[in-house]
């Protein structure tokens, strides 16, 4: 696919699992922001280049389709985390096909894998804007620098180019499992929150909490304990939020994220931390509490489907409190019994993040192409669940696992539930690791995947395009 201005048409050539950018234009000059080495053919010139920052920047400056956009003027919109850099083409397939309405963010990683992969937000995005070019995708993408915990993860994604800054201040959330006492809530930094517990205590303290379905009254032990597990937060988000915003150049668009700690967010704790981070100035476009138990790592929803549906109807009901902003779902991929009632008990004001999913598609491809390299994966990864089981909400059973994969369909193994988990957080270690000859995992499966990227896009397309229909249908209705 190509993408053109009037001055230059541009894509992606493909020699083999080799790709380099391909640039055509009348005038010469316009190949000069580009790296490469340009020759004179029929009419034009044409230049040949890597795939480089420096050629992701000249394209980002030539088609402003290439640049990220802010995805708040969107009411349901999909991030979909992109681990080798080559899933970009099939993803955008997938919107293009399944996610009519549905906005885009197609450079989506944590801070967590950028560092476990060795990859700066920079190449996110040059793989995103490379990615985009061989899709021919005109139709503008989000850039979400996902899970940020310091100040120093935001310059990174700023300087990057990322648009949407997902702020993440889960490790300053207190366990409050043993209950609190007044004093526990008054040894609270209480400058840092420009308030006192008395005036935190008279604010909310015999309100009553509206739900949509029904409301909650407000008791001081509520927000004792909300102040106790959540006050911290607040300042830290705050610390967080006020580095971003005044550092941004572009304007940006924040997700307040607290959904990665073990204990789950009430109704009143949203309703708590949206009052205290709107009265200290803050303004966000997604919110993503901590849901009822059942998100897990690349497997079906495992959680109760009504309770569910209860869950996230009341915290839409109190994000439309606040102007609307979305409610976002993390760990959201594979879930496709949930997406309908998903979309319908928020209306649509939906934000849904997958991440790992996109890794096991290109996994297939290794296991079809090269299953002596994905069997090295499947050591690495079955070897190390056993650390990783406790930093993911995961239950799969290495021992309901085969050790070795001799005579086993290896596309079933990666769809099935207790393997496919196991695949799905092994990625950073099997990624970092060598093959028997000290070569890296990482690269042998680049090159895999790039040898058949045609195939690995159509897998991608028709998986995360399953993810993306019924978004879809609820975003034409509302
Ligand atoms: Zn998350």
């Amino acid at each position: 696919m190509t993408l053109r201005t009037d001055a230059l048409e541009a894509s992606i050539y493909y020699d083999g699992g080799r790709r380099s950018l391909r640039i055509t234009a009348a005038d010469a000059a316009t190949l000069n922001p580009f790296d490469g080495t340009a020759a004179a053919s029929g009419n034009g010139h044409v230049l040949t280049g890597p795939l480089s920052t420096a050629n992701a920047l000249a394209l980002q400056d030539a088609f402003e389709v290439l640049r990220p956009q802010l995805i708040s003027g969107h009411r349901t919109s999909v991030g979909t985390g992109d681990r080798t850099g080559l899933a970009t083409p099939g993803q955008a397939r997938a919107f293009g096909e399944s996610g009519a309405g549905v906005k885009p963010v197609l450079a989506q990683q944590s801070i967590r894998e950028m560092d476990r992969l060795g990859r700066s937000a920079r190449s996110v995005m040059d793989d995103a804007v490379f990615g985009l070019l061989e899709a021919g995708w005109d139709r503008g993408f989000g850039a979400d620098c996902d899970h940020i915990k310091t100040s120093e993860g935001i310059d990174r994604g700023l300087e990057a180019g990322f648009r949407m800054f997902t702020l993440d201040p889960g490790d300053a959330v207190a366990d409050v499992t043993a209950g609190v006492t007044r004093a526990d809530a008054e040894a609270l930094d209480w400058d840092a929150l420009e308030d006192t517990l008395d005036a935190a205590l008279a604010r909310y303290t015999g309100t009553t909490l509206d739900l949509g379905a029904r409301s909650l009254e407000v008791t001081e032990q509520d927000v004792l304990t909300a102040v106790v597990k959540y006050g911290a937060a607040v300042a830290e988000a705050m610390r967080l939020y006020r580095h971003a915003t005044s550092n941004a150049t572009d304007e940006i668009e924040i997700e307040f994220a607290v959904d990665e700690t073990p204990w789950i967010t009430s109704f009143f704790e949203h309703f708590y931390l949206a009052t205290e981070l709107r009265r200290l100035g803050a303004t966000w476009s997604s919110f993503a509490p901590r849901y009822v138990d059942g998100f897990e790592k690349g497997v079906e929803f495992r959680g109760d489907v009504d309770a569910l549906r209860a869950n996230l109807e009341a915290h839409h009901a109190i994000a439309e409190q606040f102007g609307g902003y979305k409610i976002s779902l993390h760990t959201g991929s594979d879930k496709f019994s949930i997406y309908p009632l998903c979309a319908e008990a928020t209306d649509g004001l939906v934000h849904l993040k997958t991440s790992g999913t996109s890794w096991l598609c290109g996994l297939e491809v290794v296991a079809e192409h090269d299953p002596e390299l994905f069997t090295r994966i499947w050591d690495i990864s079955r070897a190390s669940y056993v650390k990783a089981r406790a930093s993911y909400q995961v239950s799969a059973e290495e021992d309901r696992t085969p050790t070795s994969l001799a005579g086993v369909d290896l596309v079933e193994l990666i769809r099935a539930e207790d393997s496919r988990q196991i695949l799905h957080v092994g990625f950073g270690d099997s990624l970092g690791g060598t093959d028997a000859s000290g070569v890296s995992v990482h690269d042998r499966v680049l090159d895999v995947i790039a040898a058949h990227q045609e195939q690995h896009s159509t897998l991608l397309a028709a998986h995360i395009g399953r993810h993306l229909a019924p978004f879809a249908a609820v975003a034409a209705r509302v």
